[in-house]
């Protein structure tokens, strides 16, 4: 239960130390005293030779088919859960150093293998060109793979938002150095380990460490064609202008305050409580696209808050690793210092705060990051809470008179990320979601256990640029070229 464990990086085909062997450790956050492991923290002369290594093994990886790279890429998928009492043991470590419930780590694990299989899924179509004839030239539009690519994750959902750029940047033919978060770099860099040994040495690099000592060294190299980054407003803001230095194309997936707009006529009945819950609080509501504004028609909040209260009330909240808790702690002090601070400010505003769900273990849970999952009833608009993006358990309810004004305070944002429409009337549902400025919509549902991986998935305003998921989620990893020549001698048939 307490043992730890000890990554290393990943660099040319070798797993290997830092060039001054320095190491840094990870705490449990449901217990702070207790130490999970080390992770290697790396130097910017490991992202040289990371770097290097990558570049090197673009040529012959590009060189591969799309059938020989989807070969490749469904052995991984098959590794990566090719021994499922490895996959528990790692899903406990992943669960001891992060917080969140087995079931979620579990799901990460598996959800990876499944993104390398779609991303092969995609060989066939990847393989056409498009043929243009038009005298008096005729033109093959082709693409090609850009190079290195950066990927960079954040400590929420290490593995599974990397099964959204590392199988598609392979496929598209390009080499990787993945820098996971330094908050939750253990059980996902094991992970990585074993998918990099299986591909040719210098395809996947992994660099752990902390982001002020090799972040800019790996977004601002040269050789670095394309970076992919998922995480908070200010750092993507500074990634895009280190990767300025170069005109390195970026893609960046950032924060969100998704709105969620429930209509008078939404069906409330079944498990519409236990989708909203999940859509709010999975992860202890640490999701980018988690529903974090909720917007109920007047007609039917003494309804939501009677039912959701009841559907979060009976949550338990405790130790991941025990099979009773279905929330976990937050992952870090400073997340959870945002989260109290703004429910603190709830609270002095006179707000109707109702922190809920069970606590078995008050000890422990006085100890570590928790925070019972939380409603601010009638939530005033001008609340941080409803105002900036929460990134914890908490849901500010916010009633509304009609659907026009529910559409202009959910537009009244600087996020885009995702949004839902709740009603019985699908295609009014789907009207007034095309209108939500938003990259993804659900209807009757929220988050990651509703989402399609095969819809590219992205940000409008501040919540980023591009798009991962999907077919458009492997040739963004792409650069379009143009082959012409004289009509009727280029292409003949
Ligand atoms: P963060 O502080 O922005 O960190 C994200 C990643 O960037 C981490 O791996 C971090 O490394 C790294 N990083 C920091 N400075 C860097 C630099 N100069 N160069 C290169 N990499 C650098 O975000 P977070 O706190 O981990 O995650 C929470 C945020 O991510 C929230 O705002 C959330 O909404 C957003 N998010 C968005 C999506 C999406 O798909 N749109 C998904 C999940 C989360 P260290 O950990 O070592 O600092
Ligand atoms: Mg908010």
């Amino acid at each position: 239960m307490t043992e730890t464990v000890e990554t290393k990086l990943f660099i040319d085909g070798a797993a290997c130390g830092t060039s001054d062997g320095g190491t840094y450790e990870i705490f449990n956050p449901a217990r702070p005293a207790e130490l999970v492991g080390r992770a290697a923290a790396g130097t910017p002369d490991d992202v040289e030779r990371a770097v290097k290594a990558a570049h090197a093994a673009f040529p012959a990886w590009a060189a591969l088919s799309y059938g020989e790279r989807g070969a490749l890429l469904r052995k991984v998928a098959a590794a990566i859960t090719e021994d499922m009492q490895e996959v528990e043991t790692r899903a406990r470590l992943f669960t001891r150093e992060h917080g969140k419930v087995l079931r979620e780590t579990r799901l990460e694990i598996s959800r990876l293998g499944e993104r390398f299989v779609q991303s092969a899924d995609y060989g066939e179509r990847l393989e056409r060109d498009d043929l243009i004839r038009a005298a008096p030239n005729d033109t093959i539009i082709t693409r090609q793979p850009r190079g290195v690519a950066a990927l960079v994750v954040p400590w929420n959902w290490p593995l599974a938002i990397l099964g959204a750029k590392l199988p598609q940047a392979l496929m598209a033919g390009n080499t990787v150095v993945v820098k996971p978060s330094a908050n939750s770099a253990l059980a996902p860099t094991m992970t990585l380990h074993k998918i990099a040994a299986l591909l040719p040495p210098g395809v996947v690099n992994i660099l752990t460490g902390s982001a002020s000592r090799i972040g800019d060294a790996i977004i601002g190299h040269p050789l670095v064609r394309y970076v992919n980054f998922t995480g908070s407003v200010d750092v993507g803001r500074h990634v895009m202008k280190v990767a300025a230095e170069n005109i390195t194309p970026v893609t960046l997936e950032l924060g969100g305050n998704d709105a969620g707009l429930v209509l008078h006529d939404a069906d409330l009945t079944g498990d519409a409580f236990q989708r909203l819950y999940r859509g709010a609080f999975m992860s202890t509501g640490q999701i980018c696209f988690a529903l974090k504004r909720l917007y109920v028609h007047r007609s039917r909040f003494d309804e939501i808050a009677e039912g959701l209260g009841a559907a979060i009330d009976a949550q338990v909240v405790g130790d991941g690793l025990l099979p009773e808790t279905t929330m976990g702690p937050m992952n870090n002090a400073k997340q959870l210092k945002v989260v109290t601070d703004m429910i603190a400010q709830a609270r002095a505003r006179g707000q109707k705060v109702l922190e809920l769900g069970q606590v078995p273990d008050p000890a422990l849970y006085a100890g570590g990051y928790f925070q019972r999952p939380t409603l601010v009833l009638d939530a005033d608009p001008g609340l941080s809470v409803v105002r900036e993006e929460q990134f914890g358990p908490v849901l500010p309810i916010v009633p509304f008179d009609d659907e026009e004004t529910a559409l202009a305070m959910a537009n009244d944002d600087p996020f885009g990320l995702a949004s839902s429409v709740w009603s019985e009337d699908i295609d009014r549902a789907v009207a007034l979601a095309r209108r939500i400025e938003a990259g993804y919509s659900f209807i009757n549902a929220h988050g990651p256990s509703a989402q399609d991986g095969n819809g590219p998935f992205g940000g409008f305003k501040k919540s980023g640029i591009g798009r991962n998921f999907g077919y458009e989620g492997v040739i963004q990893f792409q650069g379009h070229h143009s082959i012409s020549g004289a009509a009727g001698v280029l292409l003949t048939d």
